[in-house]
């Protein structure tokens, strides 16, 4: 089972999209990190324990203990464990690269493009530019950690400097990133540019495969089983993952959790367990959401706060261009190889 602690609501960026919503101090106690392990390991087959945020490297001595803990009961039952984590990377220093690579966390690092686009879409709470620190970062843990994925969220207006931004992290070291297109976003008038950008890096990253350093990029190609990229994996939904806020409420993804006030996609709690009949509730509501747009993908898109049908008919595009900009790259992957 995989069980993904929001260990608190607190940030020290200030993205324009935050999904997280209102950013407050509440973090995870000890007890119901202690708890929510315990759900994790009272079910059979293998664990993973992922850690979300807010910023969870703002929690990171508790993000520590957890792991140590967690990583205890692993060895003594002789079950498989793996950890993850999702951060801005503005907190890494030597001691948090040291740790990660310890434990062998899969890191999701979320930077959004090159230096002028992080510092416009991600700045700090206060408006200063988070791109040096950021980039500088990103430099360190492609150095030190082999497990890693960039997260780009990606927006109408960072289109046309994605390619760059690609370019810069495989020189750098990247070998893997996922392509996050914002689904609340205006896309009516950036879907030639969209198409055309994906049509470019389908192309690199397949024929990247030709060589001894391949660039996986998600869509194009899938980074993780059971990726919550909005476009093609999908997750456990409650029933093999769950989503634990600070104050122990169940969600079935971390980012419905936002800031833990819509009881309308909860799924139970620490205290009285899961609640399966809500589950099957939300599961048949996104289904029927879904199935009327054909977007497909995970079924947390349809349960997102806002407008909901203009997020899916902007995912089932995501997902068509895909499919074409896939289906081009291969046929240039053939004419190379034959
Ligand atoms: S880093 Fe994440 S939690 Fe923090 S402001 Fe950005 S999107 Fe929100």
């Amino acid at each position: 089972m995989k069980v993904c602690l929001v260990l608190t609501h607190q940030c020290n960026l200030g993205c324009s999209y935050c999904y997280a919503g209102e950013k407050f101090k509440s973090s995870m106690s000890w007890r119901t990190g202690l708890e929510s392990l315990r759900l994790a390991f009272s079910r059979p087959g293998p664990v993973e324990v992922s850690f979300f945020g807010g910023e969870p490297m703002i929690a990171f001595d508790s993000l520590a203990r957890l792991t140590r803990v967690a990583a205890h009961w692993a060895r003594r039952a002789g079950r498989e464990i793996r950890f993850s984590v999702t951060t801005n990377a503005t907190i890494l220093k030597d001691k948090h690269l040291r740790f990660l690579k310890h434990y062998k966390f899969f890191v999701g690092v979320s930077v959004d493009g090159v230096e002028e686009v992080q510092d416009r879409q991600r700045p700090f709470v206060g408006g200063r530019g988070s791109g040096e620190l950021v980039w500088r970062n990103l430099e360190a843990i492609c150095q030190h950690l082999e497990d890693f994925r960039v997260l780009m969220v990606v927006r109408p207006d960072t289109l046309a400097l994605l390619p760059a931004a690609v370019e810069k992290m495989y020189r750098l070291g990247v070998s893997k990133i996922s392509l996050l297109p914002e689904a609340e976003s205006d896309w009516s008038g950036s879907r030639p540019l969209l198409s055309q950008v994906y049509h470019q890096l389908a192309r690199v990253c397949f024929l990247s495969m030709l060589t001894e350093e391949p660039m996986w990029i998600s869509p194009f190609v899938e980074l993780h089983p059971g990726q919550q990229n909005g476009g093609s994996g999908s997750c456990g939904f409650g029933a093999d993952e769950l989503a634990v806020s600070p104050a122990g409420n169940f969600y079935p993804c971390a980012r419905l959790v936002g800031p833990d006030r819509r009881s309308e996609v909860r799924i139970g709690n620490l205290e009285e367990g899961l609640d399966w009949e809500r589950i099957s509730q939300l599961q048949s509501q996104a289904d029927e959401q879904m199935s009327s747009c054909g977007s497909g993908g995970c079924k947390c898109l349809a349960l997102m706060p806002g407008d909901q049908l203009l997020q899916l008919k902007n995912v089932a595009m995501f997902s068509e261009i895909t499919g074409q900009a896939c289906l081009a790259a291969e046929t240039a992957l053939e004419m190379v190889a034959a």
